[in-house]
């Protein structure tokens, strides 16, 4: 399996400036990709690292697409009106959403694309997408389990603790004979128990993938917001004896300078130091 880094950010983009350099950890919102099986491509979420992922996708001629959205905020949806291969009337598209308990009725990932890519908005209304589309809901506790040949990915997916709600997804690769998995759990706040449901979904995987927004100092302050720090994160991974843990989802004023030490102060202090620990970079590719 490889997983590809397309947007690190949280909140809104964070272009580079003098001010506040982001060029080294990343400006673009969420938006991940996980290669699996022989060349099957997984979408996860659609910030606007989207954009420059579309493109890529474009040039090598991919035709069809699996995306899974982990929510619906802005920062995970808003690359979707500026995806090229959604405009192809070659291209189909499968969407994977969350239905969480006490949701309205109705698909809600639909009703937010929509809405998002319509007047006064934006210019070319969702409608206006060529690609054949379909929409599908994930309940939190029901696998989906992706097969190509006697290659497969199945998910499974629990509820973090998040405003609105959120599903952290761990994905499991059997393929040629090898087997891999991962949890990402963008956009989640973890409680102060050990003992919690991203723990156990999280048990023993070769990598952990962390909303790390927050300093310990900022923390305090943001509590209730629904994000993590890298220390919470850490105590996560070691509870659940993951092989490696990775960071995302950094906050937007945070500057690489700052993204640097925050590195720097967390990989201090895992014990034990087998774990290993990093932030996530844009443009970064993990091959599990
Ligand atoms: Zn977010
Ligand atoms: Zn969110």
């Amino acid at each position: 399996m490889k997983f590809h880094f397309w947007g690190t950010r949280g909140s809104i983009p964070a272009p580079s400036t003098t001010e506040t350099p982001t060029h080294a950890f990343g400006g673009d919102t969420t938006c991940v990709s996980v290669l699996w099986g022989q060349n099957n491509l997984l979408v996860v979420d659609g910030g606007s690292g989207l954009r420059q992922a579309g493109m890529v996708w474009n040039r090598e001629g991919r035709k069809n697409f699996t995306f899974l959205f982990t929510h619906a905020h802005w920062d995970h949806i808003q690359g979707v009106p500026f995806f090229l291969p959604g405009f192809r009337d070659d291209v189909t598209i499968d969407i994977y959403s969350p239905r969480l308990p006490g949701a309205h009725a109705g698909n809600l990932m639909e009703r937010a694309l929509h809405a998002q890519q319509s007047e006064p908005f934006f210019p070319a209304g969702f409608p206006q997408l060529r690609a054949k589309i379909s929409f599908h809901e994930i309940q939190p506790g029901h696998d989906l389990i992706l097969r190509q040949g006697s290659d497969s990915l199945q998910i499974q997916s629990v509820a973090v603790p998040h405003p609105g709600g959120c599903l952290a997804y761990r994905m499991d690769e059997s393929a040629g004979g090898k087997k891999s998995s991962l949890v990402f759990a963008t956009d989640n706040e973890p409680p102060e128990s050990s003992d919690n449901p991203l723990t156990q979904l999280a048990h023993q995987v070769d990598l952990l993938i962390c909303d790390g927004q927050y300093s310990e100092e900022e923390y305090p302050s943001r509590r209730g917001w629904g994000h993590g720090t890298p220390e919470l994160c850490l105590k996560e991974a070691i509870s659940a004896k993951v092989r490696r843990l990775l960071l995302t989802h950094f906050d937007p004023t945070h500057s690489d300078t700052t993204l640097f030490q925050m590195e720097e102060k967390i990989r201090r202090a895992v014990r034990p130091p087998s774990l290993n620990v990093a932030f996530a970079r844009q443009g970064q590719t993990l091959e599990l």
